[in-house]
């Protein structure tokens, strides 16, 4: 059987750029279809321009700070410069992607694909078919967006990074990173923010300590938070929308925005057609390689639902090119993933939170609180808060979290020695950098409390 393909990727995004520009370079003939612009959510409207805008809002705490460093600042803020400036940016990061493609020689095919077969895909606009040896679906996901009624006056993060100008007032949904980090930046651009959230208490799932820190963090910064809570309906009230709640309170909001989280894109993809079994949530079921339950079509990052991370998808990329085209069988570790909020406190965390730590046998945890040196001029009271989590006794690491000015920069190097498996004492053995705020990860003395049994003992 001939196939005019060796490998046909759908979706040009973290994911599908990896394993198209690898599986070219060890040989294969690969087409990657895109239907919007190439570098996928994370350069065109995700990691990227976050970001480039989070660093925009931040100067509005670098300002407050400034004066007690002598600086007197008169300070004015232009949204479309930003907007333009960032524009400028992801076009630059497109470009060196595309590149990147065509070096080793993927032809890139701006349309949009439909599975029609094992081996076979539909180029809509085209109007032709393609046929490869291979299938990679490396489609991503959109976000969620609630069925209410007046949805359609709401924007997502699709649209936030691009608005005409800024609101006078935000009233975001949802309480996960996305949620969180457009607060921090709306917020910091001096726009009225309103974070609404269902549960009591943002980023559910992270440890409970950097979740309190953080919500305060957000609260200092102006930001008001709206717990229990739901929008149940969206109006036009001249130029704002007004929302309604689920306790039956109104309230009007220059822009609405839908944060609540995002959805695998399998919608018309022709899936079920080709035989590919779907998770319940909806995301392409996947074997530890990426194959699909249809041998021929594999799949990788956000469509499957596992980690919805750009490293992530470009691992599973890279690996997926490594197991099928480069004769050497490789399986991601999803297991030690770091991952960090870029809020305003900053978060970076990997390994277990203490509530998860503590049920996996007896644990010492270490935490140190303290005003960032930046701040301790003004008169500024925010405290970082770092926290280890160890076996007892000095064992193995289990667990690290970082609120403050760095925290993902640190995380990052941090991964590398729990990737090693990296104890306590190990830890401890490294100099300390002095002054730094990292210092206080290998100058722990006595833990600041420890779990036996399942037991908080101290602190
Ligand atoms: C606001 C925001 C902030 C984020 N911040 C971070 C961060 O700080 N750090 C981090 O690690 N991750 C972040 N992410 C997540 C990250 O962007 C994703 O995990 C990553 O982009 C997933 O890569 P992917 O290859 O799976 O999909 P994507 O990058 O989404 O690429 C999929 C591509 O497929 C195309 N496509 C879809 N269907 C078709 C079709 N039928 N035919 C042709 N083309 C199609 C789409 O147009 C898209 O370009 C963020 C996401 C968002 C939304």
């Amino acid at each position: 059987m001939t196939y005019d393909y060796d490998l046909v990727v759908i979706g040009a995004g973290s994911g599908g750029v990896r394993a198209a520009r690898m599986a070219a370079t060890y040989g294969a003939k690969v087409a990657i279809v895109e239907e919007f612009r190439v570098g996928g959510t994370c350069v065109i409207r995700g990691c990227v321009p976050k970001k480039l805008y989070v660093y925009a809002s931040r100067f509005k705490d670098l300002f407050d700070v400034a004066g007690s460093f002598g600086w007197q600042v008169g300070a004015s803020f232009d949204w479309l410069t930003l907007v333009a400036a960032k524009e400028k940016e992801i076009t630059r990061l497109e470009n060196g992607y595309t590149a990147n493609l065509e070096k080793p020689g993927v032809e890139i095919i701006k349309d949009r694909a439909v599975v029609t077969g094992p081996n076979s895909v539909h180029l809509v606009r085209g109007d032709r078919d393609l046929s490869a040896k291979y299938l990679l679906i490396a489609t991503g996901a959109h976000p969620n967006i609630p069925h209410i009624p007046g949805a359609e006056l709401a924007i997502t993060s699709n649209e936030a990074f691009d608005l005409p100008e800024l609101p006078h007032s935000i009233l975001i949904e949802g309480g996960g990173y996305i949620a969180v980090e457009f607060a921090t930046i709306f917020a910091g651009l001096g726009v009225n923010t309103t974070l609404i959230y269902r549960g009591d208490c943002i980023l559910r799932g992270f440890d409970e300590d950097m979740r309190r820190g953080l919500e305060a963090g957000l609260t200092e910064r102006g930001v008001k938070l709206m717990y229990q809570t739901t929008i149940k309906a969206l109006t036009r009230a001249g130029d704002d929308i007004s929302a309604s709640f689920s306790d039956g309170v109104t309230a009007p909001y220059g822009a609405v925005m839908f944060a609540t989280g995002r959805v695998p894109n399998v919608h018309g993809l022709g899936l079920d057609k080709a035989g590919v079994e779907l998770t319940s949530s909806g995301a392409v079921k996947v074997d530890a390689y990426s194959q699909s339950t249809v041998p021929s079509i594999y799949a990788v990052g956000d469509v499957t639902g596992r980690a919805q991370l750009t490293p992530v998808a470009i691992r599973e990329g890279q690996y997926f090119a490594e197991t099928v085209f480069n004769n050497n069988k490789q399986a991601v570790d999803h297991s030690l993933i770091p991952t960090a909020v870029f809020s305003e406190p900053e978060l970076g965390v990997i390994g277990l939170t203490e509530r998860e730590a503590a049920t996996h046998g007896d644990i010492d945890v270490f935490v140190a609180r303290f005003r960032p040196m930046m701040n301790t001029l003004s008169a500024r009271t925010e405290r970082m808060v770092l926290k280890l989590i160890t076996e007892k006794d000095g064992g193995k690491v289990l667990g690290c979290h970082i609120l403050g000015p760095g925290a993902a920069e640190m995380i990052q190097l941090v991964a590398i020695p729990m990737g090693m498996g990296a104890s306590k004492a190990d830890f401890d053995r490294a100099m300390a950098l002095h002054p730094s705020a990292a210092e206080e990860l290998v100058t722990f003395k006595a833990p600041t409390y420890t779990y036996r049994n399942g037991e908080k003992v101290g602190g």
